[in-house]
């Protein structure tokens, strides 16, 4: 073994700037015989496409296939591998892909517009890219973290494709790579690597999709092959060895910063680890550090050699020098191991990150704190940045002229082009003011203008729209005194002991703060308990009402079409009306099932923004089939939402297909689950529409309260869906007391409702009413549901009770 140590430094000797420059001189080798064959294969594979990639990976990575296609991982090759893990290793990659998404989520740029006095608008669209390439090594060098540093900020950004290349050296599959690739939602995965692969991505080949960038790390055959394909497509960078720069005032443990070094000098030969302390003493320890730790190093040869040729321990005259010399040295990344880092940081005006303080060891920040650990290396940490979700979006301006606009920035443009020269400039700004002749208006700004209200009279105005002036609003009867079986709710209350608890945890919260504006722990709660994806965005809303609301708002363009079968919650027709929609109803069959033909076409028609679907269906209670749901999901332009309202009751999801289906909402809600009082709604989508709808949202709409009282109660959740099982079962047995009954239709329910047909739903109605039970007759809702009744499933005795009632008023 090399057993050669860091070299020792001092800034106060005479020679110092010349040796440290030499000790940070690194030239990527420009090594010609590589250029020359990328060159070839590049070539190559942009001109026979899948024939020469299939000629090549036969030859480098020994596998043989028949076809690209044949190299092409299917989904449940991704979802095998995940399942195939330790639970341990699922857990760590699960937890550090959720907190990597959360960071990143706090990056997702958001277009933006102003309007000037004269009416003229500008702004900012910002989308993410298209179609994105991730090339992953493969073999020793293959990083699970990598996978989820490159996909998820791609994911969070809204990128519509995530292509994953990944070679298979003689057919050997790396399973944590892949399952990273499957946790962190890539869409589709090649086993081919190498310049061919890069070559694929950058033209595409007939079965390979043409990207519009390249990310992720590789050897120096893949790095020369995005060098050549950029241009044609966006690569993220061309990164050097890794670097590590610790900056420590002598206050942490020797063996911490000698195992700090380590961590990056085993990664290559040329890694860089560089110590700079004010403490000469301390610079001793951690050189004894070093010879005492580095033989137990599995890796140890490597770090020899990376701490004997690029290392050095370099005692400096102050922390204040160490921090200009950080400064100038730029690294990829920076410890401050020392008792006040807050007060250095800002004095490291260079670095691609910077870990402040003992605890944060630069390894936790490769894996799970959240940051990227793709960073600039080389120095370009002056000028460029870690990876982010901005490398995955684009940006476009948006200019909107306004007359009387034009009418200024013409003339100005006129002058302009002239003194240019540019005469077909210069007069088509000139025509815009020419054109202007007669006097305008000057516009106000879009949100001033006045309303468009009809006039009443007397110089007054009807403020209220027509529309709305002319409908009647969602009722809710009042109850009191009554046996509750109208709205659903679950009829058991929180065990008392649970209450008294949970009265404590609410007295201490600051009812004097609105609510902090993430809810990261409820979310997070949320997340695990309802196996939200952790590649899914979330949305909190005061029940899933308001969601249903922040859709419609979210989806309104001029013309926009809602639609969804009938009858259904009616909700969605009055969100989509209220937002100025169209909505569309299509009868469901006699049975209830969907009629997929019907939909089919009406989606064919009206190309709806938002098709709603609840699983299972309010009033009818029966769940769609999946077959009929697939066929909407194919056919639908825009979002479908499945509403999932009912979900404790049917035990069925379409939580886990968001993964694979971008166009899905999932959409559920506490209510019924035993929390209605709460208001607390939820919903699931890829980000690209989570994040669209999160601007939508009123700000604070979910109160200290309630996000309080729902993260006890997922504490509890056993307690809750212990209670859903027992109605699950009252169900059961409320529908077969019914059935006995003569003359009552009853419908099956996979809901915490029955509903029932009677001869005469009015008076059945009525009868229970005067009884004291109130259900919901709604028969007058739809064609379909002529003298239907909806009975929400109560206690044994309320069940018993509704029975009794019943049979004296049919
Ligand atoms: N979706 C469906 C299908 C419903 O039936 C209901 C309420 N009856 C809701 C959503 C609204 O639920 P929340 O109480 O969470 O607003």
């Amino acid at each position: 073994m090399n057993t050669a140590m860091p070299v020792r430094l001092d800034s106060r000797s005479a020679d110092f700037a010349e040796r440290l420059a030499k000790l940070l001189a690194y030239e990527p080798a420009q090594d010609e015989s590589i250029e020359r064959t990328v060159a070839a294969i590049v070539a190559d594979v942009r001109t026979r496409g899948d024939e020469a990639l299939l000629e090549y990976t036969r030859r480098f990575d020994r596998v043989d296939a028949a076809s690209v296609h044949e190299l092409e991982l299917p989904h449940e090759a991704l979802q095998r591998a995940l399942d195939s893990l330790a639970l341990a290793d699922r857990d760590a990659l699960q937890a550090a892909a959720a907190r990597i998404r959360r960071y990143h989520e706090r990056q997702l740029a958001q277009s933006w517009s102003y309007v000037e006095d004269d009416g003229t608008r500008l702004g900012q669209r910002i989308g993410p890219i298209d179609r994105v390439g991730l090339y992953v090594p493969g073999g020793k060098a293959a990083y699970p973290s990598s996978v989820l540093m490159n996909a998820m900020p791609a994911r969070v950004a809204g990128v519509r494709e995530l292509v994953m290349v990944v070679p298979t050296p003689d057919g050997v599959r790396n399973a944590m790579v892949l399952a990273a690739a499957r946790v962190a939602g890539v869409d589709r995965v090649f086993t081919i690597g190498g310049a061919q692969a890069i070559a694929a991505l950058a033209w595409g080949t007939d079965t390979v999709p043409a990207v519009d960038k390249i990310v992720g790390p590789g050897n120096a055959y893949v790095a020369e092959a995005k060098r050549r394909v950029f241009g044609t497509v966006g690569i993220d960078m061309i990164a050097g060895p890794s670097e590590i720069l610790v900056l420590c005032d002598g206050s942490t443990d020797p063996d911490w910063i000698a195992m700090d070094l380590f961590s990056q000098a085993e990664h290559d030969e040329m890694a860089q680890a560089i110590l700079l302390t004010p403490d000469a003493a301390f610079a001793d320890r951690v050189g004894e550090s070093i010879a005492r730790l580095l033989p137990s190093m599995p890796r140890r040869e490597i770090i020899a050699r990376s701490l004997g040729e690029r290392g050095a321990l370099v005692v400096v005259r102050s922390m204040e020098e160490a921090c200009e010399i950080a400064t100038s040295i730029a690294a990829e990344h920076v410890e401050i191991s020392a008792r006040d880092p807050a007060r250095w940081v800002e004095r490291i005006r260079h670095a691609g990150a910077i870990f402040l303080g003992p605890w944060s060891s630069e390894s936790i920040g490769d894996y799970c704190a959240g940051p990227n650990h793709v960073l600039p290396t080389m120095r370009t940490a002056r000028f460029s940045s870690p990876l982010g979700v901005y490398d995955f979006q684009k940006r476009t301006s948006l200019i909107e002229v306004s007359r009387a606009g034009a009418r200024t920035l013409g003339a100005i443009a006129a002058t302009l082009a002239r003194a240019e020269g540019l005469e077909a400039h210069a007069r088509s700004a000139q025509l815009r003011v020419d054109a202007d002749a007669l006097p305008v208006q000057p516009q106000r700004p879009t949100q001033e203008r006045p309303l468009p209200a009809g006039e009443v009279g007397a110089g007054r105005l009807d403020p209220i729209r027509p529309d709305i002036a002319a409908m009647s609003g969602y009722k809710v009867l009042d109850a009191s005194g009554m046996i509750k079986l109208d709205a659903m709710e679950n009829p058991y209350p929180m065990p008392l002991e649970l209450r008294r608890a949970l009265g404590e945890r609410l007295a201490e919260l600051p009812l004097n703060r609105y609510p902090a504006p993430a809810h990261d722990a409820l979310a997070q709660a949320i997340r695990s308990r309802f196996g939200v994806p952790v590649d899914a965005g979330l949305v909190l809303g005061n029940g899933s009402d308001e969601l249903i609301t922040m859709l419609a708002v979210a989806t309104a363009r001029p013309g926009a079409v809602h639609l969804a079968p009938q009858p259904s919650f009616v909700m969605y027709e009055l969100a989509a009306r209220l937002a100025g929609s169209r909505f569309v109803g299509v009868p469901l069959r006699a049975d209830f099932s969907l009629d997929v033909d019907a939909m089919l076409a009406a989606i064919a028609e009206h190309r709806p923004a938002v098709v709603w679907l609840a699983y299972p269906n309010n009033p009818t209670g029966n769940a769609f089939s999946s077959g009929a749901i697939e066929a909407v999901l194919a056919a639908a332009p825009g979002l479908v939402v499945l509403d999932e309202a009912y979900q404790p009751f049917a035990q069925d999801s379409w939580m886990a297909r968001l993964c694979d289906q971008e166009r899905l909402v999932v959409l559920r809600t506490v209510s019924k689950l035993g929390l209605a009082g709460l208001r607390l709604g939820y919903l699931a989508a890829a980000p690209r529409w989570t994040a669209q709808l999160q601007k939508v949202r009123a700000p604070y709409n979910v109160n200290v309260l309630t996000d309080a009282a729902a993260r006890f109660a997922l504490e509890h959740l056993d307690v809750f869906d212990a209670q859903a099982a027992r109605i699950r079962a009252d169900r059961e047995r409320l529908s077969q007391h019914l059935r006995a009954l003569s003359g009552v239709e009853v419908f099956p329910s996979r809901a915490n409702f029955v509903l029932v047909r009677v001869a005469d739903g009015e008076r059945t109605e009525r009868g229970l009413r005067s009884r004291g039970l109130l259900i919901k007759d709604v028969g007058r809702m739809h064609a379909l549901l002529r003298n239907c009744l909806r009975l929400t499933v109560g206690t044994e005795e309320e069940n018993r009770l509704l029975l009794e009632a019943l049979r004296e008023s049919l």
